[in-house]
């Protein structure tokens, strides 16, 4: 997406790396079936299925849509040692990966802003996972 048509926070989080207010975010507690993709690119990034709640208040997902979809970076910022999450495709800050997700699954936590994410209900990836669940 062109820059331009960022809205100020979204430019403020993908390029600049910020971070949204926690609970502030509109898919906080959504709980609709479907793919988030990239805000920016539309790439295809966190399946629903993989969404729970954290309770931080930002949108936690405990793994992602496809291998390399993503792509993890060390970040020393804010006096912090963390793992930024960067959308492997355009460069998207998204958010930060935490090692503290649900232990039954994959024990891993992407903390992601709404405000980089879309919710599509019809991508190529949903739909070949139909597909593969009804062959
Ligand atoms: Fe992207």
């Amino acid at each position: 997406m062109d820059d331009a048509r960022l809205t100020p926070e979204e430019y403020h989080v993908m390029r600049e790396k910020g971070t949204e207010p926690p609970f502030s975010g509109k898919y906080v507690n959504e709980k609709s079936k479907g793919m988030y993709v990239c805000k920016s690119c539309g790439a295809e990034l966190f399946s629903s299925e993989t969404k729970y709640d954290s309770g931080t208040g930002w949108p936690s997902f405990y793994d992602i849509a496809k291998e390399g979809t993503v792509r993890l970076v060390p970040d020393e910022s804010d006096g912090m040692e963390r793992t930024e999450v960067v959308c492997a495709k355009c460069g998207a800050h998204l958010g930060h990966l935490f090692p503290d997700g649900p232990k039954e699954k994959t024990g891993k936590r992407y903390c992601i802003n709404s405000c980089a994410l879309d919710l599509k209900k019809e991508t190529p990836l949903l739909r070949q996972a139909k597909k593969q669940g009804h062959s």
